[in-house]
C-alpha cells in the first residue's frame, strides 16, 4: 500500500496547474484532495488529485459537495482563471513592528497617523513594510519578478499573489516563492502579531536587484553589501525608508541613499547576486566585527562603503 506522504514533485505538479489555490474558491490554504479518495485509489497521481480550502475539504467529506462540482473547477481553477490568488487577510495588530531581513533588524514603536516603516525602497518602490494605520501596524507587500510584473501584493493586511511563479507554498506560516527548482524568489515567515523574518529574497526593479541571502542585504549593482544591524527608528512621525536605493523617493523620507546609476542599471543573473553575497559573507563579518549592533547610520555607511571598495 502506497505512503500517505505525498511525493514533492506530484504535489508542485498539482500546485502549479491548480494555480496555489483551492480549486473552488482560490484561497491560498489548502489542502491536497484525491478526487476518488486516497482509500480508494491508493496512490498519488497528480492527474487524480485537486486542492481544496479548510471549508471546500469538509463539504466534500459531508458529500455537501458533488465530485461533479470539483471535477469541474479542478478543469477550470478559480486562481488560474483569474490570474491571481484570492485575497487571504493577515492578523497584523499591533502599535510596534518589527522587520528581520538576514541578520538585519528593523523596528518601529508607535507612529504618526499616515506612518510607516519602509526597510527597502528601489527607486520609489516598497518591496516590503508596514504602514501605520488606526493605531495600530498592518503589512504591505510588493514584488516584482524580473519582467517587472507583481508576483506578490499584501495590502494592509490583505495577501495576493500571482500565479505566474514557477512554484508556490504556503506551509505553516511560512510562504515561500520559486522561480525554478532551488530558486527562491521570497522565503517569508509571518510572526504574528507584528513581526516578520525573511531569510532569503530577491527583490528586483527597473534594473537594480537586492538580494537577502546568507544572513546578508546586497544590493548588487553598487557592490554595497549590509549586515549585523539593528535599526530601532522608535516612534516614526512619516513615511520613513531606512535604505533607499537608486533614486531617493519623493513621497517618503529616508535614511540612508544608496544610489544607482543609470549605467549601473541592468539584468542581473541569479549566479552572480549569490556568488557576490557568498563573497561578501565572510568579509562583512570580519569588517563589522568591531561595530556595535544598534549602530548609527553613519557607522553603517561607513562600513558598508568600506566593503563597495
Ligand atoms: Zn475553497
Amino acid at each position: 500500500m502506497a505512503s500517505r506522504d505525498i511525493p514533492e514533485d506530484v504535489a508542485r505538479e498539482v500546485r502549479q496547474r491548480c494555480g496555489f489555490g483551492c480549486v473552488i474558491c482560490g484561497l491560498p490554504l489548502y489542502e491536497y484532495e484525491h478526487l476518488e479518495g486516497f482509500a480508494t485509489v491508493h496512490r498519488h497521481l497528480a492527474d487524480e488529485m485537486t486542492l481544496l480550502c479548510n471549508l471546500h475539504h469538509a463539504e466534500r467529506t459531508k458529500r455537501l459537495l458533488t465530485l461533479d462540482a470539483v471535477r469541474a473547477a479542478n478543469d477550470n481553477p478559480h486562481n488560474r482563471r483569474n490570474g491571481v490568488s484570492t485575497p487571504y487577510d493577515l492578523h497584523y495588530t499591533g502599535s510596534a513592528c518589527r522587520v528581520r531581513l538576514g541578520s538585519m533588524t528593523f523596528a518601529a514603536d508607535v507612529g504618526a497617523a499616515g506612518a510607516a516603516l519602509i526597510p527597502v525602497t528601489i527607486d520609489e518602490n516598497a518591496p516590503i513594510w508596514f504602514a501605520f494605520e488606526d493605531g495600530h501596524y498592518l503589512l504591505n507587500a510588493k514584488l516584482f519578478d524580473v519582467n517587472d510584473q507583481v508576483i506578490l501584493r499584501i495590502t494592509n493586511n490583505q495577501l495576493v499573489y500571482s500565479v505566474l511563479p514557477w512554484d508556490i507554498t504556503f506551509v505553516g506560516r511560512t510562504l515561500i516563492l520559486r522561480e525554478a527548482k532551488r530558486r527562491i524568489l521570497l522565503e517569508i515567515s509571518f510572526q504574528l502579531p507584528n513581526e516578520i523574518v525573511i531569510d532569503r529574497a530577491v527583490f528586483r526593479y527597473k534594473g537594480v536587484t537586492v538580494v537577502v541571502s546568507s544572513g546578508l542585504l546586497g544590493i548588487v549593482n553598487t557592490r554595497n553589501a549590509f549586515a549585523n544591524f539593528t535599526i530601532s527608528a522608535g516612534s516614526i512621525p512619516s513615511r520613513v525608508s531606512l535604505i533607499a536605493v537608486g533614486d531617493p523617493p519623493d513621497s517618503m523620507q529616508w535614511l540612508l541613499n544608496v544610489p544607482v546609476r543609470q549605467g549601473q542599471r541592468r539584468a542581473i543573473s541569479r549566479q552572480e547576486s549569490l556568488a557576490f553575497v557568498r563573497a561578501q559573507a565572510k568579509q562583512i563579518r570580519e569588517t563589522l566585527a568591531h561595530v556595535e549592533r544598534d549602530a548609527t547610520a553613519a557607522e553603517i555607511i561607513a562600513a558598508s562603503r568600506t566593503l563597495s571598495e
